[in-house]
């Protein structure tokens, strides 16, 4: 008997299955606008220099490789909640916030899917329409159930009406999940004039916000991503808020990121950590160190800390670049105005607006390689190479 005769097949990851159609492609101009992760002029994913000088001191200086708690690194967590939520924040000094660090951002929102799960059971989660592929999966793989609000209009222009009139008929108590800035897939980010908006349906619905914190400092820098955590962490008793290392510390591999718990009083927040410990230990036991290491020797040294600032800042000004450069290489087609929104949208992606059958003929007649959907990652591109996409994009248009 083959106990394993009964097991299909599921499909493989989309991006991934693209990343691997680029790899096979043979035309020497072909071009990666498909999977998320930055690149350099060189087409490398970098590793800062104030990471690499991080890791050289942990070599020096590391004494053990014993585990590490099962809320992670104490200081990375501490300079972790400073980043994210300001240093000095009331909710520290209220003993009000705690972090537990998880095997990046997924892992964050996995231990935030388990805890909404077990401990919050009924609850629906609500994602953006659309959203970041794997929020679906996760949350359907603890069983929780997910709805939907609309996020972009037929147009491909952000719908914060639609947005927010949906949001205003969820069910009272249930859970939405929020991109904090450098919306995945859209690259559309809310005002904050809208976040008030959205900040006052939630308190009206008794919402439970789950912040998706991915691309800190990727869209308008490291404060300025950060305000609407900010704002909701203010002005409300309880939040969670998934943050991740991996694009902006360029630790992708070493999956760095955490779970950070804004709770009523400290009472409260010691039995939600409890939970979350005892849930962390059955998916993972204990994270893994070296990334968070990594991130608390950076944050705590004042030196290490301003390189990691200027290296992360020019990543962010390349991606902000190579959008105004690519809606002014389409000007000579007319189609600047179409294009507009790569500018103005925030973060690596682009919701570009090409339908899958221009984005099919992309790759098929110019080795242009982006999601189905018409996503590119605007980080994938090279000033080199806009003036080559602004003509196949007109080709197709
Ligand atoms: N949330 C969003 C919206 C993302 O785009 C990503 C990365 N693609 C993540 C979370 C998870 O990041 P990681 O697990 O690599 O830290």
């Amino acid at each position: 008997m083959s106990h394993f005769a009964r097991v299909g097949r599921v499909p493989g990851d989309p991006i991934l299955g693209l990343m691997d159609a680029f790899r096979l492609d043979t035309n020497p101009t072909k071009l990666d606008l498909g999977v998320g992760v930055y690149k350099d002029a060189r087409g490398l994913t970098p590793i800062p220099q104030a990471v690499k000088l991080a890791e050289q001191r942990l070599v020096d200086l590391e004494t053990t490789k014993t585990y590490v708690g099962g809320h992670g690194d104490a200081a990375f967590g501490r300079l972790l909640i400073d980043l994210v939520l300001g240093t000095g924040n009331r909710l520290e000094a209220a003993g009000r916030v705690g972090a537990t660090q998880t095997p990046g951002g997924t892992g964050a929102l996995r231990l935030a899917a388990e805890f909404i799960a077990r401990n919050l059971p009924g609850r629906r989660v609500w994602l953006s329409d659309p959203t970041w592929p794997i929020h679906e999966t996760l949350f359907a793989a603890v069983g929780v159930e997910v709805g939907h609000y609309p996020y972009v209009d037929a147009g491909n222009r952000l719908d914060i009406e639609a947005m927010l009139a949906a949001l205003d008929q969820v069910p009272l108590g249930d859970v939405v999940l929020l991109h904090a800035c450098c919306h995945n897939p859209t690259g559309f980010d809310l005002s904050q004039a809208d976040w008030q908006r959205v900040l006052d349906v939630v308190k009206r619905r008794e919402l439970l916000p789950l912040i998706d914190f991915a691309y800190q400092g990727f869209g308008d820098g490291l404060e300025q991503d950060a305000w609407a955590v900010r704002l909701f962490a203010e002005a409300l008793p309880e939040v969670l808020v998934t943050s991740s290392c991996s694009k902006n510390f360029g630790l992708y591999r070493e999956r760095t990121g955490a779970l950070i718990v804004c709770a009523e009083d400290s009472e409260k927040l010691t039995d939600v950590r409890s939970q979350l410990a005892f849930h962390a230990r059955n998916l993972w036991s204990t994270p893994p160190a070296h990334g968070a290491a990594v991130v608390a020797t950076i944050l705590g040294d004042a030196s290490l800390k301003a390189q990691w600032v200027k290296e992360l800042e020019g990543m962010r000004k390349r991606v902000a670049d190579l959008r105004l450069g690519l809606v002014e290489a389409l000007q000579p087609y007319g189609l600047a105005e179409r294009f507009a929104h790569i500018g103005e949208q925030r973060g690596m992606f682009s919701y570009t607006g090409l339908s899958p059958e221009q984005v099919a003929r992309l790759r098929a007649e110019f080795s242009v390689y982006m999601v189905s959907t018409g996503r590119a990652n605007v980080a994938g591109l090279d000033f080199s190479r806009i003036q080559d996409l602004a003509k196949a994009i007109a080709a197709v248009c």
